[in-house]
Formats: C-alpha cells, sequence, structure tokens
C-alpha cells in the first residue's frame, strides 16, 4: 500500500517515472520514448476522493478518474464547466483510466516529440522539428523554440478556475505556475523531477455564475481539439460583472486570454456583445505558416462559447 503524503516520495526517492492511469506514459514507453523504472500509483490508497470542506472549498485527488470527476454530482453542479470538459475529452475507455493528475501532466502529443527518431528540443535535440516540417495542428501563439500544444484539457479548464495544486516535493502553488509561460522548450511542465501532484484545490462554487466547455475538433470522437475553450461569466442586470476565458491547443501552454476578460466586464449581456469581443481573442497570436486556420477557429469558439454562456443555467439556480 502507498500513500500520498508519505510512502511515495520515499517509494520513489526521484528515481522512477510516476505511471498512474499509464494511458500517457505507456504509450510513450511503446514508442521508445520513455524508458527506465517505474512507480506505480496503482495500490496507493488516497488521491482518490473528491472533497468537500466546511468552507466550500473542493479538492479533487490526483488519482481522481477523468470519468469520476465528469459523473462527480457536485461538480456538474458547482463546476459545469469543467464536469463538461472531463467529460468531452479523449474517450470513454481513456476516461475510465486516465487520472486528473496525469492529465494534467501528460507530454506532448506533437508527432516528432512521440517519434524517436525525429531531432526534438523536448527530448534534449538541438531544433524543433515541428517548425521545419509539419505543424498543422500545432501553435498560433508561438511562445517558441518549440511549437508544440499542450494537451491536458483539464489544465485548460482548471485554469480558467484559478486551481491550486497540491504538490509534495515542490513549492508550486497553482495551475498556472505549473506550467509558467511555456517559454522552456524542454519542459512540459514546471513539476520538478521527483515531485508528486497530490490533488487540485478548487475555490467555492461561485452562486449565478455560467460556465461553457466547447472544443473544436476534426472527426467526432477519439481527437484531440485544434481549439478549445472554457467561458465563465458572472452576470448581474443584464451585464457581464466578471469573466474567465480560457484556451487550449493553441500553445506550449494552456493560456488564459485577460484582454478578453477585460473587454467583458460592464459589456452588455447580448449576443452582439459577446460577438464583437470575441475579435479580441486574435490579439496577440503569430501563428506558424499552417496554423493560420486555428486563429479563425479560436475566434469563432470562443463567439459560441460566450453566446451559448448567457443562455446556460446558472450555478445554484436563477
Ligand atoms: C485518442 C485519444 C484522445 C485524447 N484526447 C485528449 C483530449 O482531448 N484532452 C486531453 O486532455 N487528453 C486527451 N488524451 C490524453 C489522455 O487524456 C491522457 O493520456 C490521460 O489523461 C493521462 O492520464 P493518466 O493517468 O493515464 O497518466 P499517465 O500516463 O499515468 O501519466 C502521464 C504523466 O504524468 C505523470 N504523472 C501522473 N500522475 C502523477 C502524479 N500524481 N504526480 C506526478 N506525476 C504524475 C507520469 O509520470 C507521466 O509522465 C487523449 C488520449 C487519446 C488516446
Amino acid at each position: 500500500m502507498i500513500r500520498f503524503a508519505s510512502d511515495l516520495a520515499a517509494a520513489q526517492g526521484g528515481d522512477g517515472e510516476i505511471r498512474a492511469g499509464g494511458t500517457d506514459l505507456q504509450e510513450r514507453r511503446r514508442m521508445h520514448g520513455a524508458a527506465g523504472p517505474l512507480v506505480d500509483l496503482r495500490d496507493a490508497t488516497d488521491g482518490r476522493a473528491i472533497e468537500v470542506g466546511a468552507d466550500g472549498r473542493v479538492r479533487i485527488g490526483a488519482l481522481v478518474t477523468i470519468a469520476e470527476l465528469a459523473a462527480d454530482a457536485g461538480v456538474r453542479a458547482g463546476y459545469p464547466g469543467l464536469a463538461q470538459a472531463a467529460g468531452g475529452l479523449a474517450t470513454p475507455q481513456i476516461r475510465a483510466v486516465g487520472t486528473v493528475g496525469g492529465n494534467l501532466l501528460q507530454h506532448t502529443r506533437c508527432w516528432y516529440y512521440r517519434a524517436p527518431e525525429a531531432e526534438c528540443l523536448k527530448r534534449g535535440g538541438s531544433t524543433c522539428s515541428a517548425r521545419k516540417g509539419d505543424h498543422l495542428w500545432h501553435a498560433c501563439f508561438d511562445r517558441g523554440p518549440c511549437a508544440s500544444v499542450h494537451a491536458s484539457t483539464l489544465g485548460m479548464a482548471l485554469l480558467a478556475y484559478d486551481a491550486r495544486v497540491a504538490v509534495l516535493g515542490a513549492s508550486l502553488a497553482t495551475v498556472a505556475e505549473l506550467y509558467g509561460d511555456g517559454r522552456d522548450a524542454t519542459k512540459h511542465n514546471l513539476l520538478p523531477d521527483g515531485a508528486v501532484l497530490s490533488g487540485v484545490d478548487l475555490d467555492a462554487p461561485r452562486r449565478g455564475e455560467r460556465s461553457v466547455y466547447l472544443r473544436v475538433i476534426s472527426r467526432a470522437r477519439a481527437e484531440w481539439p485544434l481549439v478549445e475553450v472554457l467561458v465563465r461569466l458572472g452576470v448581474e442586470a443584464d451585464a457581464v460583472a466578471w469573466a474567465k476565458v480560457a484556451v487550449g491547443a493553441v500553445a506550449s501552454v494552456p493560456l488564459r486570454l485577460p484582454h478578453v476578460e477585460a473587454a467583458l466586464v460592464g459589456a452588455p449581456a447580448t449576443p452582439e456583445a459577446m460577438l464583437a469581443i470575441a475579435a479580441l481573442a486574435r490579439e496577440g497570436t503569430d501563428p506558424l505558416p499552417m496554423t493560420g486556420y486555428k486563429v479563425d477557429l479560436l475566434e469563432g469558439a470562443v463567439a459560441d462559447a460566450l453566446e451559448r454562456a448567457l443562455v446556460e443555467q446558472p450555478v445554484g439556480g436563477a
């Protein structure tokens, strides 16, 4: 039996890659992109619950599966955008096995990173093959020098919720800090080697908020998104009182769009206003030769999500 808070760090001793659901790690091992000893969380006894504190805050254990997160009644009621994101990603089979921790810490799906024979900055190479080669699914916010996008839907969603992380062995405090600005081409996240993510913390649900998760995808299911967005709106007296907008699959880390959020505050809660403000989602994009189409998808996805959010059932009822 392994307990996160005590035995796991000792069991690992900084040596060996953690395996949670294994859906990312096993594929990398099969493709010879990962090797060496494993620390298996299969038998861990904690980190498997979604717990609500006396103050209404919620702790999601790192080993909660994505399917459990999507189905949890409290998450669906208090954080509907997060539940939608969890229920919309990957496949039922992956969601049944993949964990919250593994989702946040999964490695990029860049096809050059996953092909051991290709040169890749994240595998210690001196150049980014995607930048010169096929980067159709890559960044349109080019943080450089790595052109890949981050794959974590839950990372994007939790960024919109200003979630905090519980980490053993490092002082990271928030999901935003877990990813940083994405400019270090060698990293998928800023969790130091040997550190363990034990859970994610959310503030108590905000009564009256409306949220929507939306993904643009190239086929009906079983695919990573081309663009994804989560919007949260507080609406009072027919105007937007506060807004959080996060986007994924567009940069080397999940992003918030602070200029869009700022423009939303005080705007009339009308489809026309949402459509006009969504155009600001283009600001700061600098697409690669093949990713210009993502800028149009991004604006459209943000517009669609904002418009849909206006008619969503508010948290806690009308
Ligand atoms: C067809 C398909 C479509 C997909 N679409 C999406 C999608 O749209 N959005 C999306 O987000 N994902 C998508 N995925 C990826 C899938 O969600 C991930 O593979 C899964 O979430 C990883 O979780 P896991 O528990 O299996 O991680 P693992 O494979 O066990 O681990 C992943 C990484 O995290 C590390 N790790 C795991 N847990 C911890 C911990 N507690 N502390 C420290 N390190 C840890 C591991 O060492 C490893 O490096 C898709 C996958 C497939 C096959």
